[in-house]
């Protein structure tokens, strides 16, 4: 077990060293009732980040696993919204993106080009920004007819929702609408992993949707479900009470990231998103079709769907294939099934610099935390020894 006397600990030693005897003996008490091994998901890429840069696996007793879960949503965005978005590119519309998405490979290569950083490299329309309204400013100013790629969770989707209801879109913008719903996905997860002890819920999203959003879920599964802020003292003190939880028998959801989230959210946020989008069944990149995990335009704000506008159909989950590349397992490593090292093509055919899969793209993505912190090293040479 390592001391704690890296640079992060450094501040707040004695905290982390209190707070690492109280998992040991939490943990002792629980292994008494004969529990050998525990799960606790990092649903949020950040926190997933935190656990690996600062190192916190291995300074955890052994017997606690830490694993990632589907909360990075560049990784989760299908293919098929990035191949609409070359396309629309290389005919002269022009595409609107984050950075990270910028570089997100596609599965299928449209005229030859797998991400829009490609078909911006051939002549595509593509332009990266920081934020929508960014890219509904530089529309006004270009009068260009363009589309936006509307990726992420519930945190990013006020901002879209407002900047519709405000009418602040130019005529000739248009949104892909790709936003994902966190609760479900999780679920989705549990499911398939076979068992989850705890649940690190992600913080950002629930400064929106609030603590009550995970209840249903931790009621459900009998799942531990601690809504924990990003620093590594929040992450250990999230551990302590999702141990503290097991060792009681009485799993619950509590917000320890109280700095920022409510039990109810922000419900003027919450109002907003339900004003102009919907539910609906959506595909995750390497999961397939989730119930009710998606957004889409309600009826009235229809003719902003990029989609529609284009006569681009969406895969009905019949159509649905499985969209990642040959090879590439994201689709088990943000269900924590497996760890990003366990991948045959990790730092090999697919680095931060080549990225090959959608989970080497973002500083979200696990094998690009994974990567970027060099604790693969580490983590492989543990995992050959155990598979000595
Ligand atoms: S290392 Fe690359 S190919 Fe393998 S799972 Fe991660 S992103 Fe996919």
């Amino acid at each position: 077990m390592r001391d704690i006397t890296s640079k992060v600990f450094r501040s707040n030693r004695e905290l982390a060293a209190k707070l690492i005897k109280i998992i040991e003996a939490l943990w002792r008490n629980i292994k008494l009732n004969g529990v050998e091994q525990l799960k606790i998901m990092n649903f949020c890429g950040t926190h997933e980040y935190t656990t690996t840069h600062y190192g916190l696996r291995s300074i955890l007793p052994e017997g606690i696993d830490m694993v990632a879960g589907p909360g990075c949503p560049v990784c989760v965005t299908p293919s098929f919204y990035v191949e609409s978005a070359i396309k629309l590119a290389l005919e002269g519309v022009r595409v609107y993106t984050y950075g990270d998405a910028y570089r997100l490979p596609a599965v299928k290569k449209i005229e030859g080009v797998r991400s829009l950083a490609e078909a911006r490299a051939v002549g595509g329309e593509v332009q990266i920004v920081y934020s929508l309204l960014d890219a509904v400013k530089d529309a006004v100013k270009d009068k260009k007819e363009s589309v936006f790629l509307a990726i992420g969770f519930e945190t990013t989707y006020p901002v879209y929702a407002s900047t519709i209801i405000k009418d602040m879109v130019p005529e000739d913008f248009r949104f892909i609408v790709a936003g994902r719903l966190t609760p479900p996905a999780a679920e989705y997860a549990i499911n398939k992993v076979g068992r989850v002890d705890g649940i690190i819920a992600p913080g950002h999203v629930s400064t929106i949707i609030g603590g009550e959003a995970w209840k249903p879920l931790s009621e459900k599964y009998n799942i531990p479900t601690v809504i924990s802020g990003f620093e590594p003292l929040d992450v250990l003190i999230s551990i302590v009470e999702i141990l503290r939880q097991i060792d009681e028998r009485r799993p619950r959801v509590v917000i320890e990231y109280t700095r920022a989230v409510s039990w109810s959210g922000n419900i003027a946020a919450k109002k907003m998103i339900n004003q102009v989008f919907e539910e609906c069944d959506a595909a995750w990149r390497g999961l397939g079709f989730i119930p009710k995990s998606g957004y889409r335009m309600r009826q009235q704000y229809q003719e902003l769907d990029a989609l529609r506008k284009y006569g681009i159909a969406e895969p009905s989950p019949a159509d649905w294939s499985y969209d990642l590349s040959p090879g590439c397992r994201c689709g088990e490593v943000i269900i924590g099934k497996i760890k990003p090292v366990e991948c045959p093509l990790f730092m090999k055919k697919c680095t931060p610099n080549t990225p090959y899969g959608p989970c080497m793209v973002s500083s979200e993505g696990a094998c690009s935390i994974w990567a970027r912190a060099g604790t693969f090293r580490f983590h492989r040479k543990q995992l050959h020894s155990s598979l000595d």
